[in-house]
């Protein structure tokens, strides 16, 4: 019913694409997940907030996704409506601070970044999310995350009001932020870089990139790391039980980097998890220790636990 008036307020309104039963392995990187009941691709920041607001009293149950590059969709798919932030692609540059909607492609970003001269961001040429995602994740590689850039996040809570936070609110730390919990749409966010030399940054990136064509299993859709690093280095405890090249279907420990499930082509989402089921319970047994997931799972009753 609350779906139903949902469906009937996006036809009225004209807010913007919206689909009904969309699959979502179409908007993963893992190229699994089922359908959403109702998919939404805002394109103007207070037609977003008025949706928010209306599935908030109708108490439709939200999702939002930005590149799909970091998450674990249920075969079962996502009850309720699924907010993808791609339409906000707006960029402010004003010397060295750039204001981006959620939606911008970090790894773009970041080149373009390089081409104006500023450094900051170089390390995250190969990451193949969202601003808004990487935010959340508080991304980062080769020793530098989105924290020491990151000057403010403009977002729409869940009644569809504009809030600001300053870095110093987010509580961001290894793959963490306030945002994990909240539940608030990112739509822009500011980050402050500083000026550098053009061509050491973009030498920079470009062996970035070589070292991870050289190391990560690039050529199979995959969501990157699937365990959040420990002090023993996840891939090595990975190794330690022999998990590379186990497979549940379609699903399998990367062969090249242990701490990389790709799909081989048909994998489903059980088939994923099954396999994340399998290592933990491997690094358990031999090691003692909990391997935690840096991915996050959707439509899974137990949260993917
Ligand atoms: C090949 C590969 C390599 C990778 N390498 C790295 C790496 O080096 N370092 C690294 O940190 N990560 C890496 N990742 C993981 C991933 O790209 C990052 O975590 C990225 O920041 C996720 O962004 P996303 O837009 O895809 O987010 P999604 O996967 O869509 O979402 C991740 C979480 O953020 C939330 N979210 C997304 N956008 C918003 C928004 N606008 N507002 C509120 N919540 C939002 C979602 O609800 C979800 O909880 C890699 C992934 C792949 C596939």
């Amino acid at each position: 019913m609350a779906l139903e008036k949902m469906l009937i307020f996006l036809r009225e309104r004209n807010y913007g694409p919206f689909y009904c039963d969309e699959p979502l392995k179409n908007y993963t990187s893992w190229r699994v997940g089922g359908p959403a009941d109702l998919l939404y691709c805002p394109q103007k920041i207070d037609e977003c907030a008025h949706v928010l607001k209306m599935a908030h009293k109708w108490k439709v149950p939200l999702t939002i996704l930005g590149e799909g590059s970091n998450v674990l969709i249920s075969d079962q798919g996502i009850k309720g409506l699924v907010i993808i932030t791609s339409g906000f692609q707006e960029i402010l540059w004003q010397g060295s601070r750039v204001t981006a909607g959620a939606g911008v492609l970090l790894a773009s970003l970041s080149r373009q970044a390089a081409q104006r001269g500023f450094d900051g961001l170089a390390f995250a040429v190969g990451i193949p999310g969202s601003l808004g995602g990487a935010v959340v994740m508080n991304a980062g590689a080769y020793g530098s995350s989105l924290k020491e850039v990151l000057t403010e996040v403009q977002t729409l809570d869940k009644r569809g009001q504009l809030k600001t936070y300053k870095v110093e609110e987010l509580s961001l730390g290894y793959r963490q932020s306030i945002f994990k919990e909240t539940q608030e749409l990112i739509v822009k966010v500011t980050l402050s870089l500083s000026w550098g030399d053009k061509t050491e940054i973009q030498t920079k990136m470009a062996a970035y990139l070589r070292e991870r064509r050289l190391k990560q299993p690039l050529e199979w859709p995959s969501a990157g790391s699937v365990f959040k690093n420990t002090a023993q280095g996840a891939g090595r405890l990975i190794e330690g039980v022999g998990a590379k090249g186990w497979s549940v279907g379609d699903a399998q420990v990367s062969e090249k980097h242990a701490n990389f499930i790709i799909n081989r082509g048909a994998a489903k989402a059980s088939d994923i998890r099954a396999l994340i089921k399998e290592v933990q319970l491997a690094v358990k047994e031999k090691y003692h220790l909990d391997l935690e997931t840096e991915v996050v799972f959707y439509g899974f009753s137990d949260n993917g636990r």
